[in-house]
């Protein structure tokens, strides 16, 4: 009898591993969620909507932040691994420090679905559910493009330069999108770079940290502007950069009076303290990225992983990690500033209420 079991037991094993996914625990599966950190907006809603709608699915769901610190992030995993989790769904601090542990989720047979940034250097990634990267950062590009009408003034305009951090796959994906747009004009004199500073290397920003970027913009300032001339545009990846920018020409007296206006400045993810800004005239622009879009999508892969179905792929080519193609998932950024932000943002898709806007 004890032998008849153990082959069914091996037996109904070896149909799941085969499937590629593990047997339901009860009727209930069990997914780790790890997000980056709670000091942005976005992950705190990304992680919520994650939750929320897994459970809805009936799923059990362990929500974890890493912080911002890698080795948090990789023991979490650790943990979520040794708590037998059935999928792992991953937002990575830094896309290429994951190659161990997800080594360890693969052993176990735990599939991963990488979100919003690539994972880098591991087989173990089975699907990518993100936005368009180069289209966030074709919007920012093209936006500073036509606010500051390049295709008919002479100029010459000056702006800065700001990417994300270097170890997040997306930030070059942004940069690139925005270079596309704004290269040209830096080429043929239109847009000068006062600081010189013009390859990514030279402005990345560690942990998309805005407190780094203000401290960058401020040495800019000093270095390259204090010949009286200004500023007329900065490339901000992120809404978190954006304010650190903005604090910083602020600082120097940008936006009190008409002969020195605020910059047109970008930004990404429609926080809502950037919202607010773009409102009162500040940051000019930022995109949004519908995280309840992204979380469904996400949950659809997890959904497909663990059921053995397939999910809805747009992208095939793109998104290589360094050891295989990772199918992804591409969902649409829209480009907000004053004159659609209450339109898209609250009436349309009512992603804020006018509450929270207002208040
Ligand atoms: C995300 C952006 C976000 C940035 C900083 C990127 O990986 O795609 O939406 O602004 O990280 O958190």
């Amino acid at each position: 009898m004890k032998k008849f079991l153990a082959l069914l037991l091996s037996s109904g094993l070896l149909v799941s591993m085969a499937s590629g996914c593990k047997a339901a625990k009860g009727d209930q599966y069990f997914v780790g969620v790890a997000m980056p950190t709670k000091s942005s907006a976005r992950w705190i809603d990304d992680g919520n909507n994650m939750k929320k709608q897994l459970e809805e699915k009936g799923y059990k769901v362990d929500l974890q932040y890493g912080e911002d610190v890698i080795e948090n992030q990789v023991a979490q995993i650790e943990n979520m691994i040794t708590k037998g989790v059935d999928c792992l769904v991953i937002a990575s601090i830094d896309g290429e420090s994951l190659t161990d542990v997800l080594q360890k989720a693969k052993d176990a047979n735990i599939p991963v679905i990488a979100y919003d940034r690539l994972i880098r250097n591991s087989d173990a990634v089975s699907y990518y559910a993100t936005f368009d990267n180069y289209l966030v950062g074709k919007l920012q590009g093209s936006y500073i493009v036509e606010k500051l009408d390049l295709a008919n003034q002479a100029g010459p305009f000056n702006i800065e330069l700001f990417a994300g951090s270097p170890d997040d796959n997306n930030s070059k994906f942004f940069f690139n999108g925005a270079m596309d747009q704004l290269k040209p004009y830096i080429d043929s004199g239109k847009l000068v770079v006062k600081s010189g500073q013009t390859s990514f290397e030279q402005v990345a920003t560690l942990r998309w940290d805005g407190a780094t970027a203000q401290t960058r913009m401020d040495n800019i300032i000093t270095s390259s502007y204090a010949d009286g001339s200004r500023v007329d545009a900065i490339l901000s990846p992120y809404d978190g950069i954006s304010i650190g920018v903005l604090a910083s020409v602020k600082n120097v007296g940008y936006g009190k009076s008409a002969d020195l206006p605020l910059p047109i400045i970008t930004g990404q993810d429609a926080e809502l303290a950037s919202v607010k800004s773009i409102l009162a005239g500040e940051q000019t622009q930022t995109v949004f990225k519908d995280t309840r879009v992204l979380a469904a999508k996400a949950v659809e892969m997890v959904d497909a992983v663990l059921k053995g179905t397939e999910p809805t792929i747009n992208d095939t080519k793109t998104y290589d990690n360094g050891v295989k193609v990772v199918p992804a998932y591409l969902c649409e950024p829209v480009s907000i500033d004053k004159e659609n932000a209450i339109k898209v943002l609250v009436e349309e898709s009512g992603y804020y209420t006018k509450d929270q806007i207002n208040g």
